[in-house]
C-alpha cells in the first residue's frame, strides 16, 4: 500500500457534497474517517459557491458542474451553459455534466446537447496536465460517446491525463466496449449493483478503470453523514469484491489507486 492509498483507502467518485446542509461537517467527518470525495455540483453557481466554502478541506475536490436535469426543467439557460463553459476551460475537475434522454430529459435533447458539447469542446480546447470529467448518461450514452469522440475529449486523439468517467453505467453493452475503448473510466455505486446489467458490468470492467461512488445524499439540501457515505462506499465495495470473487481488502486499494492518482491526491500526507 502506497502513501496515498493508506491516507485514503475510501474515494467517492461523485457525491454531492456541497448540496448537504453540513457539506463541512461531512467532509471533516469523511476526513477522519481516511475518505476523499469528487464533490459534483449540478450548476456552475453551485460550484462556484463550493469552491469557496469546501477551499479549505484537503479531501474534497470540487467538480464544475451542470447537471441535465437543471437545463430539462429550465432552472438553467443560456447563461449557466456560458458560465460553465468557461470554468469548465481552466478547470481540472469537471462534473456533473451529461446527458438524460430519459423520462426527465426526453423533450429537452437539443439545449442539453448544446451544453454538454460546449463543456465537451472547452475540455478538448483546453488541455490541462490532468482532467477529470463525471459523466451522467441515461439512454444518451451513445450520444455522450459520440461528443467525446468528435470533440476529442477522449480517445486516441484526447489531451494525455484526461479522463471521462461515467457515473452510474446503465447503457448497452456494445456502448461499454466503445467507452472502455476510448478509455474512460467507470463509478459504481452500491445503487448499481442492484440491477443485473450493473452486476454484470462491475464484474467484467478492468480493474484500473473502475472506481467507487455514492452519489449521495438521496435528497438534495438535507443533512447527512460521513458514516452514511463510508457505509455504502463499504457495501459497493464489497458487492463488487464479491461478484469478481477478489478479496475486499485486496479490491479497495486498487481502486483507490485509480481515484487517488485521477484526484491527484497520491502521496497526500
Ligand atoms: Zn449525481
Amino acid at each position: 500500500m502506497d502513501a496515498g492509498t493508506r491516507q485514503f483507502p475510501l474515494v467517492d467518485m461523485h457525491c454531492h457534497l456541497d448540496r448537504m446542509t453540513n457539506a463541512r461537517d461531512v467532509a471533516r467527518g469523511a476526513a477522519k474517517r481516511n475518505i476523499a470525495i469528487f464533490c459534483t455540483t449540478v450548476t456552475p453557481h453551485d460550484a462556484e459557491l463550493a469552491r469557496g466554502f469546501l477551499s479549505d478541506m484537503p479531501n474534497v475536490r470540487v467538480g464544475v458542474g451542470l447537471h441535465p436535469w437543471w437545463l430539462s426543467d429550465g432552472r438553467c439557460g443560456a447563461a449557466d451553459i456560458e458560465r460553465v463553459s468557461q470554468l469548465a476551460a481552466t478547470s481540472p475537475y469537471i462534473g456533473e455534466v451529461g446527458l438524460d434522454f430519459g423520462k426527465r430529459g426526453a423533450v429537452t435533447q437539443a439545449i442539453q446537447l448544446e451544453a454538454f458539447g460546449r463543456i465537451v469542446r472547452a475540455i478538448a480546447e483546453h488541455p490541462l496536465r490532468r482532467r477529470v470529467a463525471s459523466i451522467h448518461a441515461i439512454r444518451s450514452a451513445c450520444a455522450v460517446l459520440d461528443i467525446l469522440e468528435e470533440t476529442g475529449a477522449a480517445g486516441p486523439g484526447a489531451p494525455a491525463g484526461t479522463c471521462c468517467i461515467f457515473h452510474w453505467f446503465s447503457g448497452t453493452s456494445d456502448e461499454l466496449a466503445r467507452a472502455r475503448k476510448l478509455g474512460c473510466c467507470f463509478s459504481v455505486s452500491e445503487h448499481m449493483l442492484k440491477s443485473k446489467r450493473g452486476r454484470e458490468y462491475a464484474r467484467q470492467l478492468p480493474l484500473d478503470r473502475l472506481l467507487l461512488e455514492t452519489d449521495a445524499p438521496p435528497g438534495l439540501d438535507a443533512p447527512y453523514s460521513a458514516e452514511a457515505l463510508e457505509a455504502s462506499l463499504t457495501r459497493a465495495l464489497a458487492g463488487i469484491a464479491e461478484l469478481r470473487g477478489i478479496n475486499a481488502a485486496e479490491l479497495g486499494p486498487l481502486i483507490a489507486r485509480n481515484s487517488l492518482a485521477l484526484l491527484e491526491l497520491t502521496g497526500w500526507a
